[in-house]
């Protein structure tokens, strides 16, 4: 098999890197490198540059302002923002546009997609709620139809982006009657709309996230997506497409590149970091997981060219990619020893607190869109036909 870019990919990431040269700004980096993932008016531009260039939408269709190129394209452009410590895609293009391209209603894709590659509209996922989080189906944010509206009533927990996104990507209860799983649809709602409320949450990664209330939220009956009462099959899909977003390697590979380089430049008793034996052991068992992980993203990309919603695959890829994310944090910070832990307000921090941010900002993607305990569940059944654990 030959893993090697075509000339053509070749020459798409060149062009990516070269944009990268000329919009990834000292300041840029500065300031992304003191938020995080915060959105400050520099990293938003950024995003907006990105967008103009029709990235926001590399492997949608032309009609709906995409650029028609494949998921492999989306993947080379996702590793060259992530190496070069830019923001990447946010999820609305990763793995909510994707599930509108295939079940949403003619209206919903004029309605929606192009608003999203032009930069303009990105969504927070509503799914999360303080009773339904692995149990997601349990929800009970309720969306009743009066007329033409939509009339939504509910509580969401955990919903990330809601402070900075444009709408929410809300999962709600439209049928009470129907078994769980059948009686809940994904309606699009405007995050300015009257009656919702957005509390605070800050977790040990530095990363907010949200709380939010809605009270008589009205919507317009066209903000369903796809069918009523199909919702379920909406989220599982779009769950397989943040999977394989969480589980990219690119600035995982930076890490340790910079980690690398690191040890060798820095003495230590007499001798360089990467002379140390039990150092070399280390580091190069993370590149032989580097190159695994880097695997089931070329895989997965495949398979979603391929037309499908890659489910085990994108759940083996998640479970990898995050925990060698715990891997890299913690093995680094024991090889830099104690400057390792400290914060990048420090001066002395190695790697300008790389190694201490990854270390606290691995559990949250162990978490996020379902946990590894879950993913191993879905491994083992819908992978290995194992029977459903109780
Ligand atoms: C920082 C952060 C950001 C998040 N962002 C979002 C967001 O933007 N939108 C959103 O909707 N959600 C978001 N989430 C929610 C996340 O998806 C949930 O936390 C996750 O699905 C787990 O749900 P829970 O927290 O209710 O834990 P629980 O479901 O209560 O699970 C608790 C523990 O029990 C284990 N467990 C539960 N059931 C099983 C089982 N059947 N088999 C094996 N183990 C099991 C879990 O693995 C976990 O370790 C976020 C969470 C965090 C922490």
């Amino acid at each position: 098999m030959d893993f090697d870019l075509t000339p053509e990919q070749t020459e798409w990431r060149e062009a990516v890197r070269s944009f990268l040269s000329r919009h990834l700004t000292p300041e840029l980096r500065d300031e992304l490198l003191a938020l995080g993932f915060s959105h400050s008016p520099l990293v938003q531009q950024f995003q907006k540059e990105v967008a103009d260039q029709g990235w926001w939408g590399v492997n949608w269709p032309v009609e709906y302002g995409g650029l028609d190129k494949t998921a492999m394209e989306q993947l080379i452009l996702i590793d060259e923002l992530e190496y070069a410590g830019a923001p990447s895609l946010p999820l609305t293009v990763t793995s909510l546009g994707p599930m509108i391209i295939r079940f949403g209603t003619e209206e919903n894709k004029r309605d929606w997609l192009p608003l999203v590659t032009r930069g303009e509209a990105t969504f927070a996922l509503g799914y999360s709620e303080p009773d339904a989080g692995t149990d997601l189906a349990s929800l009970r944010t309720k969306a009743e139809l009066d007329g033409d509206e939509w009339i939504i009533n509910g509580q969401k927990i955990w919903n990330s982006e809601a402070h900075l996104a444009t709408h929410e990507w809300l999962a709600v209860r439209t049928d009470p009657d129907a078994p769980k799983h059948r009686g809940i649809s994904v309606i699009i709602v405007p995050i300015d709309s009257p009656g919702i409320t957005i509390q605070p949450l800050w977790t040990w990664g530095d990363v907010r996230t949200n709380q939010v209330y809605f009270e008589d939220v009205r919507v317009p009956k066209g903000n369903l997506i796809g069918e009523v009462n199909q919702g379920w099959y909406y989220i599982v899909g779009a769950l397989a497409f943040e999977r394989m977003a969480l589980g990219t390697t690119g600035s995982l590979r930076r890490l340790f590149d910079d980690l690398v380089d690191f040890c060798g430049r820095t003495m230590f008793d007499g001798q360089t970091l990467s002379e140390r034996p039990e150092v070399q052991l280390r580091l190069a068992e993370l590149a032989v997981d580097l190159e695994v992980s880097q695997l089931f993203s070329l895989q997965t990309a495949t398979l979603m060219d391929a037309g499908g919603i890659p489910a085990k695959e994108a759940s083996m890829q998640k479970v990898f990619t995050t925990e060698l994310r715990t891997k890299l944090a913690d093995w680094g910070t024991q090889i830099v020893d104690l400057y390792g832990q400290l914060h990048q307000s420090d001066e002395d921090a190695a790697l300008s607190g790389r190694l201490e941010r990854a270390y606290r900002m691995a559990p949250f993607l162990r978490f996020g869109g379902g946990t590894n305990e879950v993913m191993r569940s879905i491994i083992a059944e819908r992978g290995l036909g194992l029977p459903r654990s109780t």
